[in-house]
């Protein structure tokens, strides 16, 4: 069994798609381990993609991010990491599968809808970024 750490980012949060997209993760075989409503500070978001700093992208990236609420949650299934990146589709919507979250909520590059773990080793620091042990279930 496996962890990823999964984001509705402000645009999807914006469009009251909030249940909808858990509706997704629960027929798709995930279990919901923790979940918090967030208004990530700069910093936040910032140390989030630190990863990313110095790219064309990251400051429309941060300023994105924290334009209004998001939704942070833990998803469990085997294979998440996997299994939810599939579900959200590819980063730039305009290469997402149709019936993926990115095709059906994304409205640009940056502002893609979803955010996913994408490797197990980034899972386990990201979830660790937003959860403490006992917001874990
Ligand atoms: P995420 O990390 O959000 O799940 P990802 O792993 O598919 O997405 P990354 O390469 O980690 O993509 O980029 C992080 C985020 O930065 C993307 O989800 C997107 O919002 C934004 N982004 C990445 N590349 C670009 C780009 N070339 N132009 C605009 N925005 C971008
Ligand atoms: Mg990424």
């Amino acid at each position: 069994i496996e962890r990823t750490l999964s984001i509705l980012k402000p645009n999807a949060v914006a469009k009251n798609a909030i249940g909808a997209i858990y509706a997704r993760f629960e027929s798709a075989g995930f279990t919901l381990v923790a979940a918090k409503m967030l208004h990530l500070t700069r910093e936040q978001a910032e140390g989030f993609y630190a990863e990313h700093q110095g790219k064309p992208f990251f400051d429309g990236l941060v300023g994105f991010m924290i334009s209004g609420p998001v939704m942070v949650q833990v998803l469990e299934s085997e294979n998440a990491v996997h299994r939810h990146r599939d579900i959200m589709g590819a980063t730039n919507p305009a290469n997402a599968l149709a019936g993926t979250l990115r095709a059906d909520y994304a409205d640009s590059f940056t502002e893609n809808a979803v955010h996913g773990s994408d490797s197990t080793e980034s899972a386990a620091r990201e979830i660790a970024y937003f959860f403490s042990d006992n917001e874990i279930c």
